[in-house]
């Protein structure tokens, strides 16, 4: 069958919402909007590791930007970020389109506005000359319906 070429980065919880924090489960498991839309689209999937699941674990306590933004947390989102920043590489490398990403409206890591992990995933896209060309939120609503259209970070 013939390959769409076509990539989408999704943070780790729109398909795996057992890496959030306590209560804050979006769904049971995979988040359904964003699944549909990405197997409509015939998008191929790159899921991120959750870099707050990685750092301090399933109990951790919810927590703000300002207590997420420093050297060590920054330091681990830079980390677990390279090796997808490789595929993303030779993605781009055999003709692909780096469509775009998917993070979370609202989350002190994943939000792509104001997000730490976001902000350091950007600065290692710009470094190794990547180039995603549209970036979605998943609103921060519970049972939220991803919309592409109304849910355009740029
Ligand atoms: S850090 Fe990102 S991937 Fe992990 S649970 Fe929070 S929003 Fe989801």
């Amino acid at each position: 069958m013939r390959r769409s070429k076509r990539i989408v980065v999704l943070s780790h919880c729109l398909l795996n919402q057992n890496t959030v924090i306590h209560e804050e489960a979006r769904a049971m498991g995979a988040v359904s909007s964003v699944v549909n839309w990405a197997l409509e689209g015939g998008y191929g999937l790159v899921q991120l590791p959750c870099p707050e699941f990685t750092f301090l674990g399933e109990d951790r306590p919810p927590m703000t930007y300002e207590q997420y933004d420093n050297p060590a947390y920054r330091s681990h989102c830079r980390q677990i970020l390279q090796p997808i920043i490789k595929q993303l590489q030779e993605y781009q490398r055999a003709g692909y389109e780096l469509t775009g990403s998917v993070g979370i409206g609202r989350s002190p890591s994943c939000d792509p506005g104001r997000g730490v992990y976001m902000e350091e995933f950007r600065q290692l896209l710009q470094e190794a000359e990547l180039e995603l060309r549209h970036s979605w939120f998943l609103p921060p609503v519970e049972d939220p319906i991803f919309d592409p259209d109304r849910h355009k970070a740029f």
